[in-house]
């Protein structure tokens, strides 16, 4: 492909002389399952459903939050900047079909981060803010505006009490950041636990924080079951790819860094090419690059080198 210099704030870079974005140079991948396939939106780009009784959940298709409507107020679970403005529109289709006050009384952070909180200055002035107390010294570290730093925090476990409705909140160590926390309804047979799953608490619905969907336990068992298999390939592929050729072309030559690249390459290609094909039409996107293969290479580095064998002992 030819190349030109384009001027760019920090220098030149080469870029393509085609556009970048000709459709017709983009990979085809396999169709989504149905399965995973999410709700349809509004023409505003948002849908609200009902979880159990009086616990909604929110979506723009990629991202979630979850409101809980009272007699005393509502209870709002994340404000993810991607929905913003609906959640107010949400909650208000909502409480008028029920015949209940649309007045949000609190917001619940599930942690700090900005993809699922950036929203939260919506819902400021009288909105109490509850997170965990490492939440708040860390929106209080960023000191961004648009996610004001909880005023009620706790430490391991806290039950919010509002108009006769209760929600355990509990942190059992850290997760997917130091302070994402287990958001757990137990009158609605729902956990709400952002970006990662478990199977651990009584659930029959998931709230993930992501996707146009809520989650089943079934779902969880297939994602298990796709580490699993992934983990598995990436032990047989560290066993058996031969690191000699790359040693040969670049280590050997003084270049380790060459050698890491080609070996590791080559394993990770190995251990994720039976996963792709297995989960290809199971799994949305077990044949896109970034997921399959950027997994597999995480959880091989994992196994190689956190619990090894990293390597040969020297004598
Ligand atoms: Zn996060």
């Amino acid at each position: 492909m030819t190349a030109h210099l384009v001027r760019h704030e920090s220098g030149y870079m080469t870029s393509p002389a085609s556009s970048a974005t000709g459709a017709a140079d983009l990979p085809d991948y396999a169709p989504i399952p149905p399965s995973a396939l999410g709700v349809a939106l509004n023409d505003q780009g948002y849908y609200v459903g009902r979880v159990e009784r009086n616990l909604y959940w929110v979506t723009d298709g990629t991202y979630q939050a979850a409101f809980l409507t009272t007699r005393d107020g509502v209870v709002l679970f994340d404000a993810p900047p991607t929905i913003g403005g609906n959640l107010r529109r949400a909650i208000d289709e909502m409480a008028a079909a029920n015949g209940v006050t649309n007045r949000v009384t609190h917001l619940v952070y599930s942690h700090h981060h900005d993809d699922h909180s950036g929203a939260a200055s919506l819902f400021d002035g009288d909105v109490v803010h509850i997170g965990h107390e490492e939440t708040r010294r860390l929106l209080l570290r960023d000191n961004s505006p648009a996610r004001p730093a909880p005023d009620v925090t706790f430490a391991d476990r806290y039950t919010l009490e509002v108009g006769g409705e209760r929600v355990e909140l509990a942190w059992h160590g850290p997760n997917h950041s130091p302070d994402n926390i287990y958001i757990h309804f137990p009158d609605h047979d729902t956990l709400m636990f952002i970006d990662v799953v478990i199977l651990d608490y009584p659930w029959t619905h998931f709230i993930s924080g992501h996707l146009g969907r809520l989650a089943t336990r079934e779902d969880v068992a297939v994602h298990q079951a796709y580490i699993a298999d992934i983990q598995a390939s990436s032990k047989a592929a560290l066993a058996s790819v031969d690191p000699t050729p790359f040693y040969m072309k670049y280590g050997a030559a003084g270049n380790s860094w060459g050698f890491v690249q080609g070996y590791l390459d080559a394993v990770t290609e190995r251990a994720a090419a039976p996963i792709i094909a297995k989960y290809t039409g199971v799994l949305a996107a077990a044949d896109i690059e970034i997921y399959t293969r950027t997994t597999t290479f995480a959880i091989m580095q994992s196994l190689r080198l956190d619990s090894g064998p990293s390597g040969p002992v020297h004598p």
